[in-house]
């Protein structure tokens, strides 16, 4: 089951239009532009944690300086 990039809601998949549309908020996608939803979301989330474990290794830094 696939959900809803936009609002987490489950898609409804079209067999005629090949295509998965969102009963709540109204998205239509292809399923590769699900992928590519998909993909995206999954770098940024990446990019969130290692940006937060170089504010962790900076703080751990200036802790320590701090003895
Ligand atoms: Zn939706």
């Amino acid at each position: 089951m696939r959900s809803c990039p936009y609002c987490g809601s489950t898609l409804t998949f079209d067999r005629m239009e090949k295509i998965y549309s969102c009963g709540r908020c109204g998205a239509v996608l292809t399923l590769q532009e699900l992928v590519e939803h998909r993909e995206k979301a999954r770098a940024e989330k990446e990019k969130m944690l290692k940006e937060r474990r170089r504010h962790e290794e900076y703080l751990e830094w200036w802790l320590s300086s701090k003895k």
